[in-house]
């Protein structure tokens, strides 16, 4: 999962990022309002986390501008108010859910696992199409009509993770780049084939019948066979 962390308190903004890698996801961090409303609205992340009170432009209004562009990523607010209005305000311009500060980390975390799940509409940790099924704690992938696993890198899960959510359609080697690395470029360009190359094997691995199928010089789409 690749987060989106606005927050211009700079000690506040390092510990979290320190927290969140470790907890394996991707943070980019911003410490102002525009740049933190210009990255959200790339359209790149799973969830955002966004401090209130920050210099250019406060949280509300980056949540009520991204909302209003169509971006539905889900919204952390991180707010040192208390205060129901407070509340009522970050709910109100389109943010998920709101954590007070000083807040604990078992706390974020549990609220950040729970707006991911919502993101993927996964209650009980698993995303599937077709025959396969990824379990979104442990990063396994398996096949539901033989039982048989394995584990994925986390490149490998955030690709298959993206492509079940835009089953259906055609992704191509800049969407998916800009998704799983963060920008396109002709670097990630490989990286792309690379990784979809090993994805493949692994879905071989489990004798899944969903596949990735390359659409000539546009992209990818992942097609659930027969099942
Ligand atoms: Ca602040």
């Amino acid at each position: 999962m690749r987060l989106l962390l606005v927050e211009d308190e700079k000690r506040m903004a390092q510990a979290l990022c320190e927290i969140l890698r470790l907890e394996k996801y991707e943070v980019d961090y911003c410490s102002d309002g525009l740049s933190g409303l210009e990255a959200a609205e790339s359209d790149i992340y799973d969830i955002i986390i966004l401090d209130v009170m920050l210099p250019g432009m406060n949280g509300y209004e980056i949540a009520r501008r991204a909302r209003q562009n169509g971006i539905r990523t889900p919204i952390l607010m991180l707010t040192a108010k208390a205060g129901l209005d407070d509340k009522v305000t970050g709910l109100d311009s389109g943010a998920d859910d709101y954590l007070t500060k000083p807040f604990m980390t078992k706390e974020l975390l549990a609220r950040l696992r729970a707006l991911g799940r919502r993101k993927n509409n996964s209650i009980d940790g698993t995303l599937s199409y077709g025959d396969i099924l990824l379990d979104t704690g442990t990063l396994t992938l398996s096949c539901v009509t033989n039982g048989q696993s394995v584990r994925l890198s986390e490149k490998e899960y955030r690709i298959l993770e993206y492509m079940i959510a835009n089953k259906g359609q055609i992704l191509t080697r800049e969407q998916l780049a800009l998704k799983i690395w963060g920008f396109d470029s002709e670097a990630e360009y490989n990286n792309v084939e690379v990784y979809m190359s090993f994805t493949r094997k692994k879905l071989a691995f489990v004798e899944a019948k969903t596949e990735i199928k390359a659409a000539r010089g546009i992209g990818y789409e992942l097609r659930c066979g027969d099942v």
